[in-house]
């Protein structure tokens, strides 16, 4: 949590600040569960900020505040309490096991600078020796001394080894922590930050490398409608469906992202303009083609379609402006009536 809200929370505002979050979502007609509660919460907290901006997007399109959102809200506004935690716990166990070896690395360095002077002054007895007995006496403790260092070893070694292990199940768990973050928790595809991050590092590579890069956005037609009729758990099922076509399209270095509440995008790096619309027909008419069941009552949902567009980038081009001309490829998809694929290029040459 921002300090401001966390601080707020602990202080004389903290009732009225959650009344007035409860009297907001009664007003959006937004379920007061835990998690919309906390959006509002800190919604309210920081009206201004990017998750406020996001909410009254939503609320002024008169999207619906599906459970679907909430978690993508959450996942992308809200401060990940429980990464943090993770994050935290981990650097706990790597600060323990980082302790437990460099302590057993200092026993060993202790035990062999006696084991060292175990030695030395055995060289000076045995110099010094008379008879067989006092022989047999230094080399009965040297003997010792070495299984002494032996055992120190085999200690250091184990404890090594379990710290070992230990470090690689942290760093596994983490890199799923980093997974689940990147990951539209509906869809399982990439989700809109990592959808970011891919679109950037995509343009990064193709400026360094001069090779094409296109980018694509999809969005289902008359989704609203659907949802409407059908309602949105049903709608949620036609989103993973969707995406599950895209998904199987979309083989690396290939990228499939949800990147709002029913948009998806692709990424298509050193492809050629054929090849991509080629891919994306391929996805149009799968999807229309598939008559739809509801999984609950088995109602036959008949067949969505989706539209597209895409765009080229030009050299020099941000990431911003090309999804800027992609997206107006798929507005001129909806415009000619739906159901297709426009580039940005095909306007450009109609202008
Ligand atoms: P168009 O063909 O012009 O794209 O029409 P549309 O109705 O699909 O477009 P519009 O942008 O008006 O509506 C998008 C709808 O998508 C609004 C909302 O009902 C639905 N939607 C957005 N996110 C989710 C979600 O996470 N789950 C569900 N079930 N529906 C969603
Ligand atoms: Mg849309
Ligand atoms: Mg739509």
């Amino acid at each position: 949590m921002p300090a401001s809200v966390e601080t707020t929370l602990r202080g004389p505002e903290a009732y009225s600040l959650s009344r007035q979050v409860i009297d907001e979502m009664e007003r959006a007609g937004v379920w007061p569960t835990p998690l919309n509660f906390e959006l509002w919460l800190h919604y309210l907290g920081d009206p201004e900020g990017a998750l406020g901006r996001e909410i009254r997007r939503i609320l002024a399109a008169a999207e619906p505040f599906t459970e679907a959102t909430a978690d993508m809200l959450a996942a992308e506004y809200l401060p990940r309490g429980r990464l943090t935690e993770e994050i935290r716990d981990a650097g706990r166990v790597l600060d323990r096991e980082l302790a437990s070896v460099s302590s057993a690395i200092a026993q060993a360095h202790r035990s062999q600078a006696a084991y060292g002077q175990t030695l030395d002054k055995a060289a000076d007895r045995i110099g010094a020796v008379e008879d067989g007995e006092a022989l047999q006496t230094i080399v009965t403790g040297l003997t010792a001394a070495t299984r002494r260092v032996q055992r120190e070893n085999e200690t250091l070694e184990k404890k090594l080894d379990v710290s070992t292990r230990e470090v690689a199940r942290l760093r596994e768990h983490l890199e799923q922590v980093r997974r689940d973050a990147m990951t539209d928790a509906l869809t399982n595809l990439a989700n809109r930050k990592a959808f970011d991050e891919h679109l950037a590092t995509a343009c990064e590579e193709a400026r360094t490398s001069g090779r094409p890069m296109i980018l694509a956005v999809l969005d289902i037609d008359y989704f609203k409608r659907f949802n409407d009729t059908w309602g949105h758990q049903t709608g949620d099922q036609v989103l993973r469906y969707v995406a599950s076509v895209m998904g199987r399209a979309a083989r690396t270095p290939r990228v499939a992202a949800r990147y709002g509440g029913e948009e998806f995008a692709m990424i298509f790096p050193n492809e050629t303009p054929e090849q991509v619309e080629t891919a994306l027909e391929a996805i149009r008419k799968e999807i229309a083609s598939r008559s739809l069941r509801r999984r609950s009552t088995n109602d036959e949902l008949g067949a969505v379609t989706i539209s597209a567009g895409f765009a080229v980038r030009r050299p020099d081009e941000s990431g911003a402006a090309l999804l800027e001309r992609a997206d107006a490829a798929l507005y001129a998809s909806k415009r000619a009536g739906r159901n297709r694929v426009t580039s940005a290029e095909s306007l450009d040459r109609a202008a």
